[in-house]
């Protein structure tokens, strides 16, 4: 699902002055990503739904990150709630496939469209192995939060670790907003070394060739530890079409790069010691 705002929306940063004048007329769907990939910002639901049913938009949001388990963007307001299915709710990375949830009519509409613009079917067998996995969904994320929160306190507690994001941690910049609106904080993270690109850079091939039981891979939400490194100059460059401003509030949360960090459900002192060991810190 595509969305062209014009002027882009910029409601990362909710505040009494924002109103629906924010949105640019002739929008019609408002998207949220939050916790967003990969820097791990929260967006206030509620309050965008509040914004953005005033200009006379539908919001839909990408939850894929919380998972059903973690946020509920439907009682939250929103219209749609769409998941990669690939991540936490498959499980185990092995099938991908994508999901939109919302009120029956809404869905109805897109159905009508679906078969012919949204893409491939997905096969049987991944839609099996997606449903086996999502029985255990909530034992999975309980068990996701319990390892990602005993990792992250590890790697805060490093004397070589410059920052960690993690919205479990007291030092998430929104926690309160992660209390409103999150019942579990998901096992996604990001840290990085002190010393700038320098450091970090290097460090990418480092864990990459020495660690021995955490994946170095992108995708997420599965039951194996994955962790890659993401340099801000090539993601602002490729990913994300921000201004100076949007740019400066990215460098906020992520400075010159990140790891991100998917934690699995492998015992979190194996995790700690590999990350550790593979960066010898
Ligand atoms: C992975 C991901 C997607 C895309 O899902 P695929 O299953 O890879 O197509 C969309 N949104 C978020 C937040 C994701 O992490």
């Amino acid at each position: 699902m595509r969305v062209a705002f014009r002027p882009p929306l910029k409601l990362e940063f909710l505040d009494s002055k924002i109103t629906s004048d924010a949105i640019g007329k002739g929008a019609k769907l408002v998207f949220i990503d939050t916790p967003c990939n990969p820097i791990l910002r929260l967006t206030d639901i509620a309050a965008v739904c509040d914004i953005a049913h005033a200009a006379g938009c539908r919001v839909v949001v990408d939850n894929t990150f919380a998972s059903p388990i973690g946020c509920s963007p439907l009682a939250l307001g929103a219209d749609y709630v769409m998941h990669s299915v690939t991540k936490y709710i498959g499980g185990h990375g092995d099938a991908m496939g994508g999901s939109i949830s919302g009120r029956r009519d809404l869905i109805r509409a897109l159905i009508s469209e679906a078969t012919v613009h949204y893409g491939g079917v997905m096969s049987p067998f991944n839609a099996w192995l997606i449903a086996r996995g999502a029985t255990t969904l909530p034992l999975r994320m309980r068990a996701h939060q319990e390892t990602a929160l005993a990792v992250a306190n590890a790697l805060e507690n490093n004397p070589r670790i410059e920052r960690v994001i993690y919205p479990g941690l007291d030092s998430h910049p929104q926690r309160e907003l992660v209390k409103r609106q999150m019942r579990n904080t998901s096992a996604m993270m990001t840290f990085r070394l002190k010393g700038g690109l320098n450091i970090n850079q290097p460090m990418a091939d480092q864990i990459a060739k020495n660690l021995s039981m955490v994946h170095y891979a992108v995708s997420l939400g599965h039951q194996r530890s994955l962790v890659c490194w993401m340099p801000t100059a090539s993601l602002l460059e490729t990913s994300f079409k921000t201004d100076a401003t949007g740019d400066a509030r990215y460098r906020d949360w992520a400075g010159d790069g990140i790891f991100r960090l998917s934690v699995g459900l492998e015992d979190p002192e194996d995790i700690i010691s590999d990350l550790f060991q593979a960066m010898n810190i």
